[in-house]
């Protein structure tokens, strides 16, 4: 199968691009993984699902501030749909949520005057708050929470499961 992108050029003058498509005849996941959009962190994010959680499929909805985007729905229809797809459509059975630090969603650290505990404690609320939420629609799914921290140097991304 091609990816056609329009009439944008892409390296070497080409068109489209080709790439393995691995999954034929597969549609089930094992999980679906809702995070951040951030750019600094989703990279990292895979590779912790991949490695620290050992799922190797799930579908990957992101979504400003994660859990926020669950815990200030009004319209349930169009956020519960980056879940309800995965879980319905694809059968996935693992709900992940990971929320992380810095983030401008909710203020980023400076709206918590750089004080990280108070900060990661406020995201667990939030997550678990998004976990209470989710349950409600389907009390049967697992659901793993996860807060993605700086350390201390602001050099490496800590993922802490805060249940
Ligand atoms: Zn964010």
């Amino acid at each position: 199968m091609s990816l056609v992108i329009g009439n944008l050029k892409l390296r070497n003058n080409k068109k489209y691009m080709k790439a393995s498509f691995r999954y034929k005849g597969i549609h089930s996941c094992e999980a679906v993984v809702l995070s951040c959009i951030d750019f600094r962190f989703w990279k990292e994010t895979v590779e912790f699902v991949e490695k620290e959680l050992g799922i190797k499929t799930f579908d990957f909805p992101s979504l400003p501030g994660s859990a926020k985007a669950i815990n200030e729905s009004d319209d349930e229809t169009f956020v519960f749909g980056c879940i309800s797809v995965p879980v319905e459509l694809h059968h996935a059975q693992k709900i992940v949520i990971i929320n992380h630090e810095d983030c401008g969603a909710y203020g980023g650290s400076k709206k918590f005057g750089e004080d990280k505990e108070a900060e990661r404690k406020f995201h667990e609320g939030e997550l678990q708050k998004a976990k209470e939420k989710v349950l409600v629609k389907y009390p049967d799914k697992e659901i793993v929470s996860v807060y993605a921290k700086l350390d201390e140097n602001k050099e490496n991304v800590e993922f802490i499961r805060i249940n």
